[in-house]
């Protein structure tokens, strides 16, 4: 066969030859050791967890080397691809803060290496692909449907391996031009495949997480490009990574089994390996059952990114959970330097898991309390507000209409008050969905009776409520306005020790915690709420009177 009239005849339009295309993607000026790393996500409209897991790993290797991070979209498959789907991706990348150097951006291509979106760049694979003609490493491929099935049922049947290799690819392989030309003219529809080779020898690749991987070398003539000319992940991805100069290629594990063949395309065309890192799939407990498993996009909503977004978790609170799942040491880190960014932390490869990391809801609700409680009241604040312009507009007029009362509210239980434990700041909000809920009582707008005043109190109510507001001296510090409490606790026959009441309950109507309990049901809709005394100056003295003065005339 003459490959060279084979490739002329495939491929008459390419006039390109691989170092015109070479020129213009020119090795990146960048220092010594600095990593150049991307995502390349197809634009399905569902952006995953996964999305981010690998992102998070691409940008912290790129920006903590002084490389870039870029965003490449793998739009190669058609039936995929959901109109609107790069700007959700970028927005969703965005809303978790992650910040590519460039790359795909929602309208058009932001960088010297683009074009970022791989339908953009069927001209540059084809350069490659009319490359691997000549050297007789690929041949067009007319097989059809039905011939394939017919050969994928022959394999079943005889326990062998799926795919045109060996004696399945024989057919087509020694097609002679003629017969070519003469397929293409009667307008036979084919695909470019790569020539496989049966060495039954092994490759070893060293991957960033997994160590050292030996396999099987590739023997198969896998598709290179399709027949509408578009070509497979493993192609586009082989050519985009050489030419864009990723020195990492980070990705899921269910690449794993392809890698030989990329691997293989790599070498034929005399390009450089990345570093391989394939990172472990998502995995949670099943709660039927108990075991590990995949998450499912059908069956767990945590796997979608949106799902984050919905319920208003903060960015922070996703990194510091994908990181802990990333790195077996950043909790230990975290412990040790509790004031600092988790940008701050030496993430490697080394500390990553190469089994399935588990997403454990739990874990992610004990690691939200813990950062916003940490963060300051004024970046709780905005970052609520953010999130209420989206998802909460009534609540959004609420936090701009009382920014200082929600800021002050933000600060209760944190040290700010006399009567708070500094040691044991509270831990009331876990996201911005359910901040709405549980801050609603600091607005008349939203303030709500939930619970049922404790049954011991049933007849005090009144007489309480008439004492508390006859002495309540709104500048008293805590310990005056509790002296206070406890007095009419006594006056109205509750035991002002707890454990007094328990000892003799005939003795007593109840105790100063059911005393405690109504006010703060009164103030607050519930029996549990953060200190009285610090809501009280949050609220202020006028809508302290008002809430406590219904109480007296029901
Ligand atoms: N398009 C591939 C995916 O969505 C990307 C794999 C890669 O990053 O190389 O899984």
């Amino acid at each position: 066969m003459d490959n060279k009239s084979l490739a002329e005849l495939l491929f008459p339009d390419v006039r390109e030859s691989r170092e015109d295309i070479e020129k213009r993607y020119p090795a990146r000026d960048l220092p010594d050791g600095a990593c150049v790393t991307r995502i390349g996500p197809s634009p399905t409209g569902f952006v995953h967890l996964g999305n981010l897991y690998n992102a998070i790993i691409a940008e912290r290797i790129a920006h903590r080397s002084g490389g870039v991070f870029y965003l490449r979209i793998e739009d190669t498959d058609n039936k995929r691809e959901v109109e609107g789907a790069v700007e959700t991706l970028i927005n969703a990348m965005d809303y978790f803060g992650v910040k590519f150097d460039e790359g795909a951006a929602s309208t058009g291509n932001n960088g010297a290496y683009g074009p970022y979106r791989q339908r953009q760049r069927k001209d540059i694979y084809h350069v490659f692909a009319k490359w691997l003609v000549e050297q007789g490493k690929a041949y067009p491929c007319f097989l059809t449907e039905d011939e394939l099935n017919d050969i994928r049922d022959r394999q079943t049947a005889n326990k062998e391996n799926p795919g045109i290799y060996g004696k399945y690819a024989e057919a087509n392989r020694s097609l002679t031009l003629e017969q070519v030309k003469e397929n293409i003219e009667s307008g036979k529809s084919w695909v470019l495949r790569f020539k496989g080779e049966e060495t039954g020898e092994y490759i070893s690749v060293e991957d960033a997480v997994r160590g050292k991987l030996e396999m099987p070398r590739n023997n198969m003539d896998f598709v290179l490009l399709k027949s509408d000319g578009i070509p497979t992940y493993h192609f586009a991805h082989v050519v985009d990574d050489h030419l864009m100069h990723s020195t990492h290629v980070i990705r899921g594990e269910e690449w794993l089994s392809s890698l030989p063949m990329h691997v293989e395309l790599f070498n034929t065309l005399g390009w450089r390996l990345p570093v391989y890192c394939h990172t472990a799939t998502l995995m949670k407990i099943d709660e039927e059952n108990g075991g590990k498993r995949k998450l499912s996009k059908r069956k767990d909503p945590e796997l979608a990114l949106s799902y984050y977004q919905q319920e208003g978790i903060s960015r922070d609170v996703v990194w510091e959970f994908l990181l802990t799942l990333l790195n077996s040491n950043y909790e230990e880190w975290r412990l040790a330097n509790p004031a600092v960014s988790y940008l701050e932390f030496p993430f490697s490869f080394e500390k990553m898991s190469v089994s399935g990391a588990l997403v454990d809801l739990e874990k992610l609700r004990d690691i939200s309390k813990e950062v916003i409680c940490a963060m300051a009241p004024e970046k709780v604040y905005d970052e609520w507000l953010d999130w209420c312009r989206e998802y909460s507009t009534d609540f959004a007029d609420l936090l701009s209409k009382y920014k200082d009362r929600t800021i002050a509210a933000l600060n209760v239980g944190k040290g700010g008050g006399t009567n708070s434990f500094v040691h044991k700041p509270r831990k009331d909000i876990e996201n911005w969905k359910q901040a709405c809920v549980f801050m609603s009582f600091y607005y008349d707008e939203t303030f709500k009776i939930y619970d049922e005043m404790p049954a011991e109190c049933a007849d005090s109510v009144t007489d309480f409520f008439k004492k508390y507001l006859e002495t309540y001296d709104h500048s008293d510090d805590s310990s005056a306005w509790f002296d206070k409490v406890k007095s009419i606790t006594e006056q109205l026959g509750f035991a002002v020790k707890p454990k007094d009441f328990k000892k003799d309950p005939d003795q007593f109507k109840g105790s100063i915690v059911h005393i405690t309990n109504m006010l703060r049901i009164a103030l607050t809709g519930h029996a549990n709420a953060p200190d009285i005394w610090e809501v009280s100056h949050v609220l202020g003295e006028d809508i302290v009177r008002n809430r406590l003065e219904r109480w007296v005339n029901k």
